[in-house]
């Protein structure tokens, strides 16, 4: 049975975004039994710019996008959930792009988000769930989604060559997340971003140093999140 004061809480929207750390370490002291993780150096300046322009996008769209910080209130009953992350490493260029989700069922929706953005980002991907923290990430048990509720880790930002990637294609990130969201919940009619600056000439020949410069990184990490 569902407690009356859940129901009353349940807020119904589309798609709900959350910009990772956005708001720390202010929201803090209200949930002193959450971690006040305030992620990498500049992760905090990096996932607002990355939510606002993918809720843009969806709202133009007729998408209804509950558009949160790192720490709110409620519940919510969504189509989907994203919660928009960058990595950090204590050992640079060891982790790379990743998904976290906690239900099994959101593999398929992990997948397709992968396929895309491996279409363009040319780091790699860690495996699916590859710490506790995207596993068990605390916001999910605010979600009841269908479609799908997944931290996105858009790269490791402790990596000087994911951070020059990364750097200049904030709002394509956006865009591109907008795509895969209107996608993975068949609404609105959210156009594939252009990908011009990645396809830049000058960038594909730093993007081919760079898979090489990952690739000869250990695997060696260690992190704290929540
Ligand atoms: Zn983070």
């Amino acid at each position: 049975m569902i407690h009356l004061a859940f129901l009353l809480a349940l807020v119904h929207v589309d798609v709900l975004i959350s910009a990772g750390h956005e708001g720390r370490p202010a929201s803090c002291a209200r949930y002193p039994k959450r971690a006040c993780n305030l992620g990498a150096q500049g992760e905090r300046e990096w996932t607002p710019i990355v939510a606002d322009e993918a809720t843009r996008v969806l709202r133009e769209q007729g998408v209804s996008v509950a558009r949160e910080p790192a720490d709110f209130d409620g519940n919510y009953d969504v189509d989907a959930a994203v919660f928009i992350h960058f990595d950090g490493s204590t050992s640079p260029c060891a982790s790379s792009a990743s998904i976290g989700y906690h239900e099994q069922r959101f593999a398929p929706a992990a997948q397709q988000w992968r396929t895309l953005y491996s279409r363009y980002f040319p780091f790699g991907f860690q495996p699916d769930d590859f710490t506790v923290g995207l596993r068990d990430y605390y916001a999910f048990r605010q979600v009841d989604a269908r479609s799908g509720s997944l931290v996105l880790e858009l790269g490791e930002l402790t990596c000087p060559q994911q951070r020059a990637w990364l750097a200049p294609r904030l709002t394509f990130e956006g865009d591109l997340i907008a795509y895969f969201l209107s996608r993975l919940i068949g609404k609105g009619d959210v156009p594939l971003p252009s990908a011009n600056i990645a396809n830049h000439a000058s960038t594909a020949f730093s993007i081919g140093r760079a898979r090489r410069v990952a690739r000869s990184h250990s695997t060696v990490r260690s992190r704290v999140r929540n």
